[in-house]
This record gives structure tokens, sequence and C-alpha cells, in this order.
């Protein structure tokens, strides 16, 4: 069993993926062409954003949302401490500071409750991030960064095709950043990301950025990067956007039928009534979770753990947290969840019988964990 079966996608879109691919072997225009603005138009259109920036990564995305909004150095951008490292590292390598506040622990996803009071006369924006595919709580947050005159940059690196009281993750603030690495809920085959916004002079600041800076060629009025996607990785997510809503929909599944297998056994997952997940992991808390994870792994079944370290006790912000005065206990929420959490097998290509295995293996695990060691 794969934990994300990418191979079992490709035999299913090898038509669409192939013939997409030559047309770019075929016409030569490896950067910046023609599948990349077509990519751009038909993301734009889905999302309802009036722009879409494709760019290199999710985590350049963020970077180029950074860059455009002119954080700079002594600046304060509030994220969540529980989240892939990339979210606080690109607000670091900005030359901000990043300032953590902790999580709700039912959808783990940032707190608004407590996003005021970490607030100072330095914070430039919020970071939320829309973890394991499920929308942050973005209207409380908006308000709040309204009051506060601060833009949000949502991190939907997880949560493209997820729906947030019927808008689209990634489309939900000032610039909204998603990734295409190959297992996030749409992936290429290599790295991509995407900016999306309706404010056109950022939108023209992250087209610039992720081309050097330049506004025409060789005149560079910024300092930016080389961001770019590559067409051919354009090419293979209009394959796969082909495909998107019916993968979005066969998560689903794969995820309501862990809920009704694992109900009772374990707290299944939580989505807001207001929102839909893209399912970019379907993830658990355990006790022992060292000794679940092993016994999973003997049974057949691969697992992962997202993420195993809160970011204020990453060793690169220790200076940091050491300004900031956190400790370990400082995000309660943050750390138990980075102690507990398990994610499932997860993809669009699962079968019922699979699901009975995850389901069953993870039963003994949780059985064997539970009697005293002899
Ligand atoms: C994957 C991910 C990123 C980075 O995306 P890449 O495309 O791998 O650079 C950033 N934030 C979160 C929450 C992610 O899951």
């Amino acid at each position: 069993m794969e934990f994300i079966d990418l191979k079992a996608q490709y035999r299913h879109l090898k038509a669409s993926v192939d013939a997409r691919i030559q047309a770019v072997l075929d016409h030569g225009q490896y950067i910046l062409g023609p599948e990349v603005r077509e990519l751009e138009e038909r993301l734009a259109e889905r999302t309802g954003a009036k722009h879409c920036i494709t760019c290199a990564s999710g985590t350049d995305a963020l970077l180029l949302a950074l860059l455009a909004l002119e954080i700079q150095p002594g600046n304060e951008v509030i994220t969540a401490p529980f989240t892939f490292f990339a979210t606080g590292e690109m607000i670091a390598l900005a030359g901000a500071v990043p300032v953590f506040v902790d999580i709700d622990p039912a959808t783990y996803n940032i707190d608004p409750a407590k996003i005021e009071a970490a607030i100072t006369p330095r914070t430039r924006a919020i970071m939320p991030v829309s973890l394991y595919g499920q929308p942050a709580e973005m209207d409380s947050i908006n308000a709040i960064a309204d009051r506060h005159k601060l833009a949000v940059i949502e991190d939907a690196a997880q949560s493209f095709g997820a729906l947030y009281k019927g808008r689209h993750s990634g489309n939900l603030s000032t610039i909204g950043c998603t990734s295409f690495f190959p297992s996030k809920p749409l992936g290429c085959y290599g790295d991509g990301g995407a900016c999306f916004t309706n404010d056109d002079g950022l939108a023209t600041a992250i087209i610039e950025l992720r081309n050097h800076g330049q506004d025409r060629r060789y005149h560079h009025t910024r300092i930016g990067i080389n961001g770019r996607m590559d067409t051919i990785q354009a090419a293979v997510l209009l394959a796969k956007l082909e495909v998107f809503d019916d993968e979005l929909l066969a998560r689903n599944e794969t995820a309501d039928r862990y809920s009704a297998l694992l109900k009772g056994l374990i707290e299944t997952p939580k989505i807001a009534t207001h929102s839909t997940s893209a399912w970019a992991q379907y993830t658990i808390e355990v006790d022992g979770r060292g000794a679940v994870e092993d016994a999973m792994r003997t049974a057949g079944v691969p697992t992962a753990v997202h993420y195993p370290t809160s970011l204020h006790l990453q060793p690169v912000f220790e200076k940091l947290s050491r300004a900031h005065g956190w400790t370990e206990g400082s995000f309660p929420h943050s750390e138990r969840a980075s102690a507990r959490v398990l994610s499932l097998p997860m993809h669009p290509y699962q079968t019922p019988a699979d699901a009975n295995l995850v389901s069953a293996a993870l039963q003994a695990a949780l059985r064997s964990n539970a009697e005293p060691s002899k």
C-alpha cells in the first residue's frame, strides 16, 4: 500500500498527461510557455480570483506574497507554529519576524481568538495556514486584519479545492498561496505553486518578482527571484485539472470511509459545517504514537507525521524563541498535536479494501498499545 499512490493516478491520466507534455516538447517554449498562461486563466476562473500567478513552488508563492506586500526587516507576521516549516521560514527569509499564535485543537488551524493579543505596532500581516486541507477561520481573521490594517496571506498549500462558506480556499484573503508539490491535493510532477489575489497592483508585483523583478526584458525595478513555473509542470496540471473535481469527491469518500470505520475507536477529524476539506491529509491523534507507527508499518500500512515539531521549538528559531520567551509549553495545543498526530494513507485512488486494511491495522495497533507490557 502506498501513502499517496501517484502511480495509480498516472495510470488513470496517462493519455492526457502524455499528450500535454508532448505538446510542450513539440513547441519548445519551456519557460513561461502558453500552458502557463492557460493554467493561470483556468485557476483564476476556478477560484474566482481576479489574478492567478503561478510560480516555482508553494514556498516561492509565500515568499513572493511577502515581497509583494513589501514586508520589511523588523516587521512582524503572525502565523501558527503547527505547520510545515516553509510558513515560518519564508517570513524569516523575507527579513521579518514570525510571531506564533497557538492553534484551535479541533481544526489544527490558528485560533482567531488569540490573534489580537499578538498584534504590535510592528505587525504587518497575518499568515494563517489551512492545514490538512481545511480552510482557516478566514472571516474572523480578515475582520481582525481590517481593524488593524494588516494584510492576510492564506497559506493554502494543502487546501486547494476546499471551500469556506462557499468561497474557494486561495481566494479568501489579500493574497492566497498554494503548492502543487506532487503529494498535494492538486500536484504536478515536480515543484510548482501559485499566488491568487484580487488586487491589480499586487498581481503586477508578483508577476515581476517571480521573474527577477523585471517590468520588461532586462529592465529591473525590483529585487525578485527566479520563481517561474516550468511549462511542463503547467501542462501536467492542465491534464490533472480535468479530473480534479472527481478526485476531490474520491478524497472525501476516502475520508468518510475512514471516519465510519474509526468512529468510536478514536476522535475522527472535525470539519467546520461551513467548510469543506481538500483532504490533503486524514490525520488522527493517538497515544504512544511511536509504537502505533511501528505496528502499522509491520502490518504494511504506511503512515506519516505532519508535523513532529512545533516551529517555536525548531533549532533555527531558538534565538527568536528566546527573545519572545517562548519555551516548551508556550503553545500547548500545537505541542500536544505535534506529539500525537498521525496521518493515514490518503489519495483519490484508494480502494475500500485498503481503507479496511488501514482501519484493521490501526485497531490492532491501538489494542496492543493499551495492553500492559509484559
Ligand atoms: C507544502 C507546503 C508548503 C510549501 O510548498 P512547496 O511547494 O513544497 O514549496 C508551504 N506550506 C505548507 C502548509 C505546506 O504544506
